[in-house]
Formats: C-alpha cells, structure tokens, sequence
C-alpha cells in the first residue's frame, strides 16, 4: 500500500480532544489510583464519580460511531487520545473506552432489535457489555473446539455452555456469546454464530470471580443452562461467526495496541523522574550506561510500535485489515510495554515492587498482554506463515 508509513494529520479537534484526556488523567485520575487499585466498594464509588466527571466534560465514549455520541472519525485519528486514556490502568472504566469495540460491532451488525436493547442502553452508559468466547477444559486460541452451543427453535435460541476469563463479567449487563451453531461436521467457517444474552436471562449464571497474578480485574467464569433468547438477539447472520470474530479481534487488537502504548510511555516518563530524582541524582543514574540502555530500549520499542499502530490502524480505517500488520502491532505494543513497565521496576528498585509506585499493577496487565486478544506465539506463527508464503508469489516485500 502505498504512502502506508506517512505520518497522521490529526484533526485539531481530536488535538484538543487528547489535552483535554491528559489534563483529566494526570490531574483527576493519576492522583487517585492507589486508591482506585483497592477494587473495593469505595473505590466502585470513586470510579463511578470520576466516569461522571468524565461524561461531563465530554471525554467519554469518543471512539464509538460518529452516529452514536462518538467524536472521532477514523481509529488513526483516535491515537493521540488513546494513548493519554491509556497512560493509567484505570482509564478504561472512567472513559468507558473498553465498551467502544462493542459499540462498533453492534451498530455495524445488529439489527433494529439489537440497536434498541442494547446498542442505545450502552450510549447513554446503563448497560454493560462483555464478550463471551473463551472457554474451559480447552485452548482459547482454537475457536474450532468452541463448544457452547445454540440452537433455534420457536423463534428462540436456548444455549447451553459455560466461559471464562470473561472481563467485565462481574457488572456486565448482556454478553456477546460465541456458540456453535451448526453441526460438528459443519466448516468452522460457517458453524459458530454470535448471539446476545441479557445477563438477567434466567439460566445465565456467574459462577465465580477468577484473579489475575493475585488481583481481581473482574474476570469471571459464567455458566449459560438451557438460557433463551428471542431469534433477533443473532448478531450479523447465522453462521458468521468466525467473521465477526475476526472483525472484532481486529479492531480489538488495535485499539488494545494503542492504550498500552500510552502505559508503556507512562513508564518511560516515571524511568526519567526517577533519574533525576533528589534519590537518582544521589546515585548519579543519569551517568550510569545500563541505565542509559534501559531508556533507550524502551524508547526504542514504543516508538516503533506507535508506528506500527499507525500503520494497522490505516487498514482498519480503509476497511482492508491488515492482518500482518495488526498482528504485528499488537505484538511490537505488547512488546514495548513489557520492556518499559520491566525497566521501570528496575529503575525504581523495591519501590517498584511495592503499591507505592503504579508500576506493579502495569507489569501484570504488561504480562497478560502476551496472552490477550491471541497469544504471541499464535500471533508470531500465524505472521510468519502469511510472510512465508506472500514469498512463494514475490521476490521482494515492499514496506511502501
Ligand atoms: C486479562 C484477560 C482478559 C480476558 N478477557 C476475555 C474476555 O473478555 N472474553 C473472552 O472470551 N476471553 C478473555 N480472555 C481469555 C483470552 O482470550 C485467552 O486467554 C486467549 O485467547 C488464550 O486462550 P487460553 O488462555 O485458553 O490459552 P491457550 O489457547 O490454551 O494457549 C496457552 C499457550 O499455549 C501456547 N500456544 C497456543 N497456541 C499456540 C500456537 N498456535 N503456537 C504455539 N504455541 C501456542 C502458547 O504458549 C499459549 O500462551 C482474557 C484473558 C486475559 C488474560
């Protein structure tokens, strides 16, 4: 693709728009997040008035549809602003950005139904979506094993299977399930569909909170016996589901990319607080050459990656996804947060291990992002396979 490596012409208002985010994160939600990290019901309570204070200021929600409350047109665009939500764990709620990939989804393959129950619900901030594909007893990574299933009967699906690792299942008001709906001998192509499932649905059943490296970030395991919903709670078309999955891993990994980008800058900015610190100044950090290469590996690493965001997030925009490039931005973003939040702790000595620093809490949402939205070696195989074989047609790979 030609030109795909040009640098973005922001628009000013989206400019503003990531002041605007920088401003409220260091000055309402960077001051408050040891006492957001507690996940308690006061910590609920702050969330929900920070989030207020958000959606009062306009700054929730600006990456959902233009035609839905959103303000910024294209997900390249939407990278400055990304990156300032990102630059704290916690942003995701208060901005209400996780539920963007939703929005996209059902507006883009819902039907009137959908849009009513549970599009416009989640515009004006009462319902909360989660997205229900991974399952026990077998790899998440092979959405062929999926094997919660649905069928149609009556003008009804009654599903019946059980998902876990589901964030947001705790406070979640419906769920988007991925279910076989077709035969076992059926393609995969054309056997898994996604159905909505209001969380009150009788049969729909949390069964329990699952911790990460030791913290509760509101995964759970849900159980789905015999749970009915009407026939127009089918998202896009009976048997699409691989599609759409593919569709929202895209857009997901994406917008995933981009919020750890911000953190791992966070990192990078608290590696130079440090240094220059009255404690780094003392042992002269700032002349030690391991240090020095701790910078520059992290400031390598997300600069790189910002630009491959920049490049995914253009295919994504142009309707065309990339997969090589999403796949390998995902892993550069994962990659360069690995590095920084790793770096940082070092720098900061045990104080980056203890909760009087955020580093800690970066490192673990650091390490699950090797896993999340596809693991590095699925992501790292399945790029080396499209290489491997585009030089089975090529001689040479242009980056134009
Ligand atoms: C923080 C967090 C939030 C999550 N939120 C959700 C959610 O909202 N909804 C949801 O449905 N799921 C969610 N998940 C689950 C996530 O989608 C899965 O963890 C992921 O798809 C991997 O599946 P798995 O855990 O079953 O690991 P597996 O698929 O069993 O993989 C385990 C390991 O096996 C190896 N492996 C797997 N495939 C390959 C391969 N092709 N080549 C080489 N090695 C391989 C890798 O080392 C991999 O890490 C979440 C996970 C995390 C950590």
């Amino acid at each position: 693709m030609t030109g795909q490596w040009q640098k973005t012409n922001h628009a000013s208002s989206t400019k503003t728009l990531a002041g605007k985010v920088k401003a409220f994160v260091d000055e309402a939600i960077i001051p408050n997040e040891s006492k957001l990290a507690m996940r308690d019901q006061r910590s609920l309570q702050l969330q929900m008035e920070l989030s207020q204070s958000a959606r009062q200021a306009g700054l929730c929600n600006l990456f959902y549809p233009l035609s839905h409350s959103g303000k910024i047109a294209s997900l390249e665009d939407y990278l400055i602003v990304a990156e300032q939500e990102g630059r704290t764990e916690f942003s995701q709620d208060i901005f209400g950005s996780h539920t963007a990939l939703d929005a996209h989804m059902l507006l883009r393959f819902g039907n009137e139904t959908i849009s009513r129950q549970f599009l416009e619900p989640m515009v004006s901030g009462i319902a909360i979506p989660c997205y229900g594909m991974t399952e026990p007893g077998h790899s998440g990574s092979i959405p062929s094993l999926i094997s919660t299933a649905a069928s149609l009967s009556k003008g009804r699906w009654r599903i019946n299977g059980r998902k876990w690792f589901i964030s947001n299942a705790d406070r979640a008001t419906f769920m988007t399930v991925l279910a076989r709906t077709g035969s076992e001998d059926m393609p995969i192509h054309h056997a898994l569909s996604m159905i909505i499932v209001p969380a009150d649905t009788a049969g729909f059943k949390m069964e329990r909170q699952l911790t990460m490296m030791g913290h509760s970030y509101g995964q759970g395991e849900v159980s789905l016996t015999d749970v009915q919903v009407p026939e127009q709670y089918l998202l896009g078309i009976c048997g699409n589901g691989i599609e759409l999955m593919n569709k929202r891993l895209s857009l997901g990994r994406v917008l995933r990319a981009m919020n750890w980008i911000g953190l791992a800058q966070r990192c990078l900015d608290l590696m130079g607080a440090r240094i220059h610190s009255v404690r780094g100044k003392f042992s002269r950090l700032a002349d030690k050459q391991l240090v020095r290469q701790h910078m520059v590996n992290a400031y390598h690493a997300i600069a790189g990656a910002r630009e491959l965001i920049r490049v995914a997030a253009r295919s994504v925009d142009a309707q065309a996804p990339d997969d090589i490039a999403i796949n390998v931005a995902k892993l550069a973003a994962s990659r360069a947060l690995c590095i920084a939040s790793d770096s940082a702790i070092q720098l900061y000595g045990a104080e980056g291990l203890s909760d009087l620093t955020p580093l800690f809490g970066i490192s673990r949402i650091a390490r699950s992002s090797r896993i999340l939205d596809g693991n590095d070696e699925s992501l790292i195989s399945s790029v080396g396979r499209r290489l491997i074989n585009f030089y089975e047609r090529e001689k040479v790979y242009s980056f134009d």
